[in-house]
């Protein structure tokens, strides 16, 4: 089980609004907490973060988990003070009417809700009108646009108002799991290696920035540390609830330990690697295919310089991209562990090379 410690760190950090390019009080809560064990912990220009454990160690591992989450930005602000907005990353127009919001500005967070007609005041085919982003609006209660423009600006970011809660047992809840979690399995690993005698490799944590719409953090930490190999973390889509195909998208259920994924981007000695230690070390994981990209920052790594041997662990999530993900502590925790294994089994000697 989680420490308390931990459990606290994530409960903070994911609470913490970090839509894409506006990672920054999120990075903070990150880099205080890996101060306490890493050795070194630096901040980029891009905005990513990196602890580095045994700076020395040869060879030089990455660990990426991107920190930034899905998000809108305030577009337009109407006469009545009513605010329109875009999307940051991939969202579904359809979850979003109806939600509380927090909009984070220079002053500080300001409250609304994103609108939507009663019921009673619906024309007969509202129901079947697909929603567009554009015909939405934010709420703040102001009573025109001067007003609104007092306390918002156009381009301040947007995100669901919503806090981590766990449901039952090992079940949590939280908006943007995508992938504080996986920063957060990243800091978490980055603890256990600093704990470590015996560790040969030298161990840089990153907690990226902008996957959601560019891979930009990933592309240029990769650049800068230079790693022999790269492991990210990431959420990846669960299957085991109502509605979803597996004949399409496989089967991955929570609860069953982390997933490690074949193809594209992953290089099959790392694969192999992973798979390899997880079973030396008891750690239950699920297989999964990528057969043309992984969606994931390893997508930016693997491509970096002369190319980096990439390996891709994720933890099931369910509802991704909205403000309900659900994940199984239990799995983040394995998650965890098995990077931080894969790092200890790391030598000089071992080869990537297809
Ligand atoms: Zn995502």
């Amino acid at each position: 089980m989680l420490q308390e410690k931990s459990l606290d760190f994530l409960k903070r950090f994911v609470d913490t609004p970090s839509p894409s390019g506006f990672e920054r009080p999120a990075q903070e809560v990150w880099r205080e907490y890996v101060s306490e064990f890493a050795d070194r912990v630096e901040s980029d220009v891009q905005g990513n973060s990196i602890g580095i454990v045994n700076e020395r160690g040869n060879p030089r591992v990455m660990l990426i988990g991107h920190c930034d989450e899905i998000g809108f930005m305030v577009r337009y602000v109407n006469d009545h003070g009513f605010i329109y907005f875009g999307a940051i990353g991939g969202i579904d127009p359809n979850i979003v009417p109806a939600k509380r919001v927090i909009i984070s500005t220079a002053k500080g967070p300001v409250k609304g809700v994103v609108g939507r007609i009663a019921i009673h005041m619906m024309d007969k085919d509202d129901e079947k009108k697909s929603v567009k982003m554009h015909d939405l609006w934010v709420d703040i209660g102001a009573k025109n646009k001067k007003e609104a423009l007092k306390r918002v600006a156009i381009g301040d970011p947007i995100v669901f108002d919503c806090e981590f809660e766990m449901l039952s047992g090992k079940f949590a809840v939280a908006r943007g799991f995508d992938d504080k979690m996986g920063a957060f399995a990243v800091a978490e690993a980055l603890k256990m290696l600093s704990k470590k005698k015996r560790l040969k490799a030298a161990v840089y944590g990153v907690a990226s920035v902008q996957e959601e719409i560019s891979f930009a953090g990933a592309a240029t930490s990769a650049f800068s540390i230079k790693p022999d190999v790269v492991i990210a973390v990431d959420v990846g889509n669960a299957t085991d609830t109502p509605a979803v195909s597996k004949e399409k998208y496989g089967e991955i259920k929570l609860g069953e330990g982390p997933i490690i994924d074949k193809g594209s981007s992953v290089s099959p000695a790392v694969e192999e690697m992973l798979k390899r230690v997880a079973r030396k070390n008891k750690i239950p994981f699920q297989p999964c295919a990528s057969p043309s990209w992984t969606g994931t920052d390893a997508d930016a790594a693997f491509k970096s310089r002369g190319g980096v041997a990439c390996g891709l662990v994720s933890v099931p999530n369910r509802y991704m991209h909205t403000p309900v993900e659900v994940i199984h502590l239990g799995d983040l925790e394995q998650c965890a562990r098995l990077m931080a294994a894969f790092a200890t089994e790391l030598t000089a000697k071992v080869d990537f090379k297809r």
